[in-house]
């Protein structure tokens, strides 16, 4: 398909997937640390609900400004995302103080606005320079009780280029395992380039870079909700009707994630209905007059009976032996 057809095509996406995922809840601050942090938040939950984290932490009741989340205890960062349902929010509350710490480290000051300023080499260098303190900050009881003396990562290893992206100092999409894979389902590249190709003529698709940034945010949310890794949810994906993953699927024969739970769902409920009426067989609404319950009863009150019996029984023939011992 020619670059411009697949534009086309592209412009026509992002317009159902802006309706299906409303803009105003992705990431989208003017200062870019507020623009980080609330991406990382967003990157591992439900769009809305990391909007309202986010707000929160922002929020002059809970915390001043973000260097009052750094000095804050994880417990108290965890408690303003949790109510929020933010998956993992210790982890993540761990992970943001620590990136915190790394910026204040090496900048002296809780913004990442002096990076504007840089060239891309130089802003590279900070942002690891930021990872490494984040890292070393990071470090807590936890690691020293089980002998590690180093975290794999506090900022996803694609974090640096989307940070570059926000600037304006790398065009590139922000390439992370959902961008990668919805694109490739999609064939918004041709599958068999590499790397550096795919990169290039997904980036041939859109304008500027903020339309790149945009377009990562949108294939986010595409692969959380439907565009799983394993089993996806094609019946449901908004743009099933162009996406040729999907017809290949549906002509294998391939079930589909969410009619395979829906089939699940349909059959359990007969049995479900079925286990009940069992139940309501077995028991009548007068438990009282139920006749296993009697027969039980009467079989206990037998057996009660003969252990009786049986106990009189030989308490007499041990008096009887006792009488003829003395
Ligand atoms: S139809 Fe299925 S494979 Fe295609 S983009 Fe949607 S969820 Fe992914």
């Amino acid at each position: 398909m020619a670059i411009r057809e697949k534009a086309k095509k592209l412009t026509k996406w992002i317009t159902i997937l802006e309706d299906k995922f409303p803009p105003n809840n992705l990431p989208n601050e003017d200062k870019l640390l507020d623009q980080f942090i609330h991406y990382l938040i967003f990157y591992a939950n439900n769009a809305t609900n990391a909007k309202k984290a986010f707000k929160a932490l922002k929020n002059e009741n809970e915390f001043g400004d973000w260097n009052e989340v750094r000095v804050a205890t994880i417990n108290e960062i965890d408690h303003v995302l949790d109510p929020k349902r933010i998956e993992h929010s210790a982890w993540l509350a761990r992970i943001i103080r620590g990136f915190l710490e790394g910026v204040w480290q090496v900048n002296n000051v809780m913004s990442l606005a002096g990076l504007t300023e840089e060239k891309v080499t130089k802003a590279k260098e900070v942002l690891n320079l930021i990872e490494t303190k984040a890292k070393a900050a990071m470090i807590g009881e936890h690691e020293e009780r089980r002998g590690e003396t180093e975290i794999a990562s506090v900022i996803p290893p694609w974090a640096p280029n989307y940070l570059l992206t926000y600037l304006g100092l790398d065009s590139n999409v922000p390439w992370d395992p959902h961008t990668s894979r919805v694109a490739e389902r999609l064939k918004m590249f041709d599958t068999s380039a590499n790397l550096v190709r795919r990169k290039k003529q997904l980036r041939a698709l859109v304008k500027t870079d903020r339309e790149a940034l945009q377009l990562h945010h949108l294939l986010i949310e595409l692969g959380k909700k439907f565009c799983h890794d394993k089993a996806p949810k094609c019946l449901k994906c908004p743009l099933k009707d162009d996406c040729d993953y999907f017809k290949k699927d549906k002509k294998n024969g391939k079930k589909d994630a969410s009619a395979t739970k829906a089939s699940t769902t349909a059959k359990k409920t007969p049995s479900t209905k079925a286990k009940k009426s069992t139940k309501a067989k077995a028991a009548p609404s007068n438990p009282k007059s139920t006749p296993s319950t009697r027969t039980k009863a009467v079989s206990k009150a037998k057996s009660g009976a003969t252990t009786r019996s049986t106990k009189a029984k030989a308490t007499k023939e041990s008096a009887e032996s006792a009488k003829k011992d003395a």
